[in-house]
């Protein structure tokens, strides 16, 4: 089975009804989301397909770049080519998401194309199924908005930004009650000082969090053991990092009990597989980024959580665009709360080419919008207002 095409798909996804993931519910999102899908075809005519997250339209590129050292080559040999494709990645000095944003696309369609050849869903080639769905949890900002994903079936709720965040997570668990699980995302800005993360951690220790996720930037290890020293909570992150050895020191130092590698950005089901691995063997869970994502990356993260025995839960942007159901043909079954790997061959999915030529890809960056203190929008990370307590601090400019 040799590799004949590699091809990019980029679109433009369009605009979730509501994120949750901010105080205002708005979000970047909105107008700068751009999905990146690659089918490899090889010469016995199946096609594989597979997601790369991590900037899409440099990651296309990325994409064109590496596809000549894969052209005529066994696409069953998914770790020799990971290896060949980390390797190339060199000369252009460490790429971090970009690279294995390219290596997670191809690697991905390379397993789908494996899978599909011995006729048999991907789950089975990781493992086998340790379990028949893998539940997800839902963004909500808002106390209402919150009930209305648990009546919808969702099975944790996150709460994520900075403003206000204590107010609104304290909101959020009353509405909800005690038996539905609740996370706390800081989405670790380079702004926010690990002593303030540390002041915001220990406000919601009674909130009994299923995880405080990414409380300092992931640069910041110094502002991690802090955290972690100082907050009795369990912690996750991650999806900003690109290789097992990003991960290593998080991991090796005790730093997280959740470990979040992004469907789209981490290498593929290669790498995310190991990390798997080396997250077991320290007792730590898995919850893969996918939040961003588009419909392929979450469902290789459904195949892969159907088989590891250290799956925690999936994230998931619900209610998405009404494009993401049309974007592809598959398998994958979704009821409240859960979704279920498709039975058929590979990922069990077909792309739908003429829709996403309908939506090319027109911008695919944007300012996040909302969920920050005010005046930390825009500005230079290091020109911006921490976080305020009474007046010192405040941005003079939007009060
Ligand atoms: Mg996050």
């Amino acid at each position: 089975m040799k590799i004949q095409e590699i091809r990019c798909h980029l679109m433009q996804a369009g605009a979730p009804p509501q994120t949750g993931w901010t105080g205002t519910g708005k979000s970047a999102l909105a107008t700068s989301r751009n999905w990146l899908f690659v089918t490899v075809r090889a010469d016995n005519g199946l096609v594989g397909t597979g997601e790369g997250s991590g900037w899409p339209r440099a990651v296309a590129a990325a994409v064109q770049d590496l596809a000549p050292l894969l052209v005529g080559e066994d696409a069953r040999a998914t770790e020799r080519l990971w290896q060949r494709m980390r390797v190339a990645c060199m000369g252009h000095g460490q790429t971090g998401v970009v690279g294995m944003g390219a290596i997670n696309a191809i690697d991905m369609a390379l397993w789908d194309l494996k899978a599909q050849a011995l006729g048999v869903p991907l789950y089975e080639l990781l493992g086998g199924a340790t379990r028949s769905k893998v539940p997800f949890y839902v963004h909500a900002a808002t106390p209402e908005a919150a009930l209305a994903a648990v009546q919808a079936g969702a099975q944790g709720i996150k709460v994520g930004g900075i403003a206000k965040v204590v107010e609104r997570a304290h909101a959020v668990r009353a509405a909800i009650g005690p038996d539905i699980d609740l996370m706390c995302d800081l989405h670790g800005p380079p702004w926010l000082a690990p002593a303030d993360a540390v002041a915001i951690g220990r406000e919601l220790e009674p909130l009994k969090l299923l995880f405080l996720e990414e409380p300092v930037a992931p640069d910041d290890l110094r502002g991690w053991r802090l955290v972690r020293d100082k907050v009795a909570l369990p912690l996750a992150g991650g999806e900003r990092l690109a290789t097992l050895q990003d991960m290593q020191p998080f991991l090796a130092e005790g730093l997280l009990d959740v470990v979040q590698p992004d469907g789209g950005r981490f290498g593929g089901i290669t790498q995310i597989r190991k990390l798997a691995g080396m997250a077991e063997a320290l007792s730590v869970t898995v919850a893969p980024h996918s939040g961003s994502l588009g419909p392929v990356a979450e469902v290789g993260m459904v195949h892969l959580l159907s088989a590891i025995p250290n799956a925690l839960v999936l994230e998931r942007m619900d209610p998405d665009w009404e494009g993401r159901t049309q974007v592809m043909d598959s398998g994958l079954r979704v009821e409240p709360g859960f979704l279920s790997a498709g039975s058929g061959p590979g990922l069990d999915l077909r792309l739908r080419e003429d829709f996403i030529a309908a939506h090319p890809s027109q911008r695919n960056v944007g300012l996040a919008t909302g969920g920050w203190n005010a005046g930390t929008d825009h500005e230079s990370v290091y020109l911006q207002a921490r976080r305020p307590r009474a007046r010192i601090g405040r941005d003079l400019e939007n009060p």
